[in-house]
């Protein structure tokens, strides 16, 4: 049997094999660092992040089962290497119940972009068979309802009296502007803001989810703190675009994080270049290079470029991200792989 052959068989039976608890496969996560065939003794080299020490044991088991009855392989042996996965939740913060992993999404300064990517992102982890819900959290202006087309109105749980999220493209959708009129946000000062926002993040009845998006008010002041420390965050992702003034709140912004002992997952610099329709040629209108010299500089992963496409915005204002809409788009095809390559640092790794 040629080495192909013998691989793409061993990798169709591994796909069969699902991560615990999970509806995505070990391969597709990208838990399978490599194999070797020997005789009929079948090596593979496996790479793990849990504090569950079951989860490698289960995997285990289940490749073996997968294995059965298949001649070529009578043995297999697994080498695992076993991640934890870094403690970073500030002091106070508490998880949310049936929630794996919880992401703020995260801008020094507003109309950077923020929310598309936010909303972007929530879609395209939902499209890769994740459970996802995304919440809004910007009570003075938020926009994930117009993102996502959803205009529900807010349901509350019979007995437990929690907010149920609206559900819309895949994605469970719960906002703070949902609860106030038009004119309410503006009489929420000081105490009264902090105390609404605790509330707020306590009282949704998401249910089970895999990755929890939280899209953050632009800045850096007590809304925002009231947010990290009253979730516990896996981690948090700043969005930029590259000319200096962005820069400089995003500099702030990953200082805040780092008060609070939050994992900064990475920097995502937004509008970087455009492509003219039709043709190869490409601009770069607020310069070249700033977000990834600034995450250089922080010593925290650069997670790429998204292009300025009015496709991306046509498709927002529309109420459907363009990673669903225009997956071909020169943004939804960079969408969708930066959706696949957090799904990987969410999931398998404690670094990029
Ligand atoms: P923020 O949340 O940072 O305030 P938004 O996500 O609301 O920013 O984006 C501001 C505006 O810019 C919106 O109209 C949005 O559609 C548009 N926009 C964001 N990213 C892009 C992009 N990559 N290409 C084109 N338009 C974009």
């Amino acid at each position: 049997m040629s080495r192909n052959e013998w691989q793409e068989e061993v990798v169709t039976r591994l796909r069969g094999v699902k991560y615990p608890g999970f509806s995505r496969d070990i391969i597709s996560f990208g838990l399978v660092q490599d194999m070797a065939l020997e005789g009929t003794e079948l090596k593979l080299k496996l790479k793990i992040t849990t504090p569950d020490p079951a989860v490698p044991e289960k995997i285990g088991k289940e490749i073996r089962d997968a294995f059965k009855g298949y001649g070529p392989v009578k043995s297999v042996t697994i080498e695992t290497e076993v991640a934890p996965p870094q403690a970073t939740a500030a002091t106070g913060a508490q998880g949310i119940e049936g929630v794996k992993k919880i992401v703020a999404v995260a801008s020094g300064k507003g109309g950077v972009g923020k929310s598309t990517v936010a909303a972007n992102l929530a879609v395209r982890l939902a499209q890769s068979g994740l459970k996802v819900g995304l919440c809004d959290c910007d009570l003075y202006g938020p926009s994930q309802a117009l993102m996502l087309g959803c205009w529900e109105g807010v349901r509350v749980e019979e007995g437990t009296e929690r907010l149920v999220p609206a559900e819309c493209h895949g994605v469970k959708l719960m906002s703070m502007g949902m609860l106030l009129g038009d004119d309410s946000p503006a009489a929420l000062r000081g105490p009264m803001v902090t105390r609404f926002t605790q509330q707020f993040l306590r009282q949704v009845a998401w249910g089970d989810l895999d990755v929890l998006v939280l899209d953050l008010p632009p800045g850096t002041g007590d809304i925002q703190l009231t947010i990290v420390q009253t979730v516990a965050l896996d981690g948090a992702l700043i969005v930029t675009t590259p000319q200096e003034v962005a820069l400089v709140d995003a500099r702030k912004a990953i200082a805040m994080f780092r008060k609070v002992n939050v994992r900064i997952l990475g920097v995502v610099e937004n509008m970087s270049y455009f492509i003219v329709p039709g043709t190869t040629q490409k601009h770069e209108i607020f310069g070249t290079g700033g977000g990834k010299k600034e995450a250089k500089r922080q010593e925290v992963p650069f997670l790429g470029e998204i292009p300025l496409d009015p496709e991306a915005r046509e498709c927002g204002d529309h109420g459907k991200p363009v990673v669903l809409e225009r997956p071909n788009s020169v943004s939804g095809k960079v969408f969708s792989e930066f959706g696949n390559h957090l799904s990987k640092i969410l999931f398998l790794s404690n670094s990029s």
